[in-house]
């Protein structure tokens, strides 16, 4: 297993959630909101308003100048972005929070946290089923790993989907996706359920964890998730699971999951 390489430090927690425009010239042509990332907030933060150099930016963020540079370039497009055609601007996710709780899979790119006490059944990638031990011989000597409702094999997986259809894109942000792809891996049956709070301004992290849980989900698959989200999910033993390509349907990740089930 692996840690995700490149983590972003952020000296501050955002102080707001978020821009709202108002009096806007054509209502009816409101744009879907900006989402600007925590660690592009920190790096306007520090080059804009604390006025360090990009050197010392970077520094401070614990990234190298050209991904500074990027990451700053980013945000000032996406802030005059919001500014120029009107659109709210939603301050949330990026990598920031892939700190040390964060495990990576070298196979399928994935990250996911382990919310369990027993550490032991962490051997293999939850999403793709690809082995995490690094030394193949180390895992042939381990002994067999009973299969408990910790395991990937029986459990509820919420999948956070733009549409209610298998042919559905993968949804980037779990508290405002528009629908929950929910499988169950026992029937592997799947019920779209439509995200109440996708149009809420506050809360929508909370909200829909608590919706998970009503839902008896074990892990949740996402682009994102915010950084309050983390710690409740954890506490409820929901197992969180980021896949960051760009375009990925329902269909496929329903796909990797179950050959992970069929060929564990
Ligand atoms: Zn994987």
């Amino acid at each position: 297993m692996s840690r995700p390489k490149k983590t972003r430090n952020i000296a501050f927690i955002p102080t707001v959630l978020g821009f709202k425009p108002y009096g806007h010239s054509d209502p009816e042509k409101k744009g879907e909101p900006v989402f600007l990332f925590n660690e592009e907030y920190e790096a306007m933060r520090l080059c804009d308003y604390e006025k360090h150099t990009q050197q010392q930016a970077a520094e401070l963020m614990g990234v190298s100048r050209p991904t500074l540079t990027r990451i700053y370039m980013s945000a000032r497009e996406k802030i005059a972005q919001g500014f120029i055609e009107g659109r709210q601007i939603i301050v949330e996710g990026g990598k920031v929070h892939l700190d040390k709780d964060w495990y990576a899979c070298n196979s399928c790119e994935s990250h996911f946290t382990y919310p369990y006490k027993n550490k032991a059944l962490l051997h293999k990638c939850p999403l793709c089923g690809h082995s995490l031990s690094k030394n193949p011989k180390e895992k042939r000597n381990k002994p067999e790993v009973p299969v408990t409702a910790e395991d990937t094999t029986s459990a509820k997986v919420s999948i956070t989907s733009m549409g209610n259809t298998l042919d559905s894109y993968l949804d980037k942000h779990f508290g405002r996706c528009s629908y929950f792809a929910i499988l169950d891996t026992e029937t592997l049956k799947i019920n779209f359920v439509k995200n109440p709070y996708k149009n809420l301004d506050e809360r929508t992290g909370f909200l829909a964890a608590e919706l998970m849980e009503n839902y008896q989900v074990k892990k949740i698959i996402s682009g994102d998730f915010g950084l309050k989200v983390k710690p409740l999910l954890t506490k409820a033993e929901i197992q969180m699971i980021i896949i960051k390509e760009k375009a990925i349907k329902i269909k496929d990740i329903v796909q990797l999951i179950t050959h992970n089930i069929i060929n564990p």
